[in-house]
């Protein structure tokens, strides 16, 4: 499974996000930690990720211009800190 550009991966071990069918309702999910949830709930947590970690790539590019300026300091997040059940490969 996969948004357009990036793969879908378990927020633990980083395996790729599979789908079960072996119950009744399809579900998505890691099969070595055995976590499992909805399509439309990976989407959403994968989706959060996504903000979250754009919103920190943009941090971390500002906040090497700043290291290398002395006009500027920066001051904001540029590492996760939360825990995401769901990821996107590449993202940062
Ligand atoms: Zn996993």
């Amino acid at each position: 499974m996969s948004t357009s550009e990036h793969a879908i991966l378990c927020g633990k071990c980083r395996q790729p996000v599979t789908a079960r069918t072996e119950s009744h309702d399809e579900e998505f999910g890691c099969r070595d930690c055995e976590s499992w949830a909805s399509k439309a709930e990976v989407f959403e947590i994968a989706k959060q990720y996504a903000t979250d970690a754009a919103q920190i790539g943009f941090n971390r590019s500002v906040s090497s211009v700043a290291r290398k300026s002395k006009l500027m300091t920066f001051k904001g997040k540029t590492s996760l800190t939360k825990d995401y059940r769901f990821i996107l490969a590449d993202m940062l």
